[in-house]
């Protein structure tokens, strides 16, 4: 498994699982929004989360957006509906 942080076009997407390229890309764009606007931390927060959160996906494929959220809130300890929030 990669995890790349690369510019994802305008797309709204923190990020997305490549699963022909095993590859976790993580919207640099948007981690870049929240660094200004919230500071660092806060960016390596989301990235954290966004990591958590894919990567459960990977492993459950069938699973639901809540049940990935759950994932990352406990294994990230992150809020991803907050982070959500900060990404817009
Ligand atoms: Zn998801």
């Amino acid at each position: 498994m990669k995890v790349c942080i690369e510019p994802m076009g305008a797309a709204p997407l923190i990020a997305e699982y490549d699963a022909q390229q095993q590859t976790i890309r993580v919207n640099a764009r948007i981690v870049e929004r929240v660094r200004v606007r919230y500071g660092e931390s806060a960016a390596q927060d989301l990235v954290r989360c966004a990591i958590a959160h894919e990567s459960y996906h990977t492993q459950h494929p069938d699973a639901s957006e809540a049940a990935a959220h759950a994932f990352a809130r406990a294994q990230a300890r992150c809020e991803p509906r907050i982070l959500e929030e900060l990404a817009r």
